[in-house]
């Protein structure tokens, strides 16, 4: 949710462009010259819009997707009775795009761990409070395992030097035989616990580096400072936005990059949407053209109605 400057640019060079566009308007009906239309005059002839990349990593079908668009499309429509976009299955004249990268990944995997993330600063207050005390549970855990690897590899040692010295004297009388074979035991029982241990700090470490990546992309939209994770050796990876709309020459595009769930994906596609139709930022925080997505209405607040009506010329 980004670029307002850029798109009021292109809003001062439709009003320049008015006069033209209507005299022609009457007697071109190509697509080219709708989608044209469109671009300039966002409420005049409905936005077509089709489906560019669609990952399938995220835990949604085409066809669901499909149907939140068009909940999101009447999030505008129904509130003035016009029909502002149409689905094409192919060229439309704005393309959507869902891409799936750390932002979606990190979301999921604390999702299956039960942790639920709003982009709002409680989310993002206990999100950081549960970070802080796992880091310190795997920075204990760390150090411990670190201590029963060097005492392990300290015994193992001193085992395999008298197995040795055995060995030279041509192999060990019975009681020793019998205490060196539990040795054995006792250290192979050790070392399964010790990978154990690993392969549970592994995951502790992959769930850490998830919320590294959630808490700097809340923090990034929350305005706050990075996270400091000085001393976890976990580096936290810039960049993140849910979602944005991209309109140059070429290109005339949403990117759908992570939502939480329906009602956050719903909100966010009609936030882009609302971008699509030249719409820049409201500072009502529960607006869909707020620049958080941190409301749980799927409706226009006065303030977008307004937006949308100035933009369309409807008094
Ligand atoms: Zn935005």
């Amino acid at each position: 949710m980004r670029k307002p400057l850029r798109i009021i640019i292109k809003l001062s060079v439709a009003v320049l462009l008015i006069g033209g566009a209507v005299y022609y308007f009457g007697f071109v009906d190509s697509g080219i010259w709708r989608n044209f239309l469109s671009r300039l005059f966002p409420c005049s002839q409905p936005i077509t819009y089709s489906i560019g990349n669609f990952d399938t990593r995220f835990d949604i079908s085409k066809a669901d997707f499909i149907k939140d668009l068009a909940e999101a499309e009447s999030v505008w429509e129904k509130p003035i009775g016009r029909q502002l976009f149409t689905y094409v299955e192919q060229g439309g004249a704005l393309t959507i795009n869902l891409i799936y990268d750390m932002r979606q990944e990190s979301t999921v995997k604390l999702q299956r761990l039960g942790i639920v993330i709003h982009d709002d600063q409680a989310s993002y207050d206990s999100l950081k409070a549960k970070f802080t005390t796992l880091s310190a549970t795997y920075r204990q855990r760390k150090a411990a395992l670190d201590s029963s690897v060097a005492s392990f590899e300290n015994k193992k040692k001193k085992f395999e030097q008298e197995v040795a010295r055995w060995n030279a004297k041509g192999g060990a009388p019975p009681p020793e035989y019998k205490r060196l074979k539990q040795e054995q035991d006792d250290l192979n029982a050790q070392a399964e616990k010790i990978y154990a241990e690993e392969t549970s700090l592994n995951l502790l470490v992959d769930t850490l580096n998830s919320m590294v990546a959630v808490l700097n992309r809340l923090a990034k939209s929350l305005n706050q400072n990075i996270v400091d994770f000085n001393g976890t050796g976990l580096v936290g990876t810039g960049e993140f936005e849910e979602g944005e709309y991209v309109l140059d020459n070429k290109i005339n595009e949403i990117n759908v990059y992570q939502f939480d769930d329906q009602t956050s994906l719903i909100r966010l596609l009609a936030h882009e949407l609302g971008h699509a139709l030249r719409l820049p930022h409201v500072e009502d925080t529960q607006a869909i053209m707020y620049r958080l997505n941190n409301g749980t209405n799927e409706k226009l607040t006065p303030d977008d109605l307004e937006l949308l009506k100035t933009q369309c010329g409807i008094k």
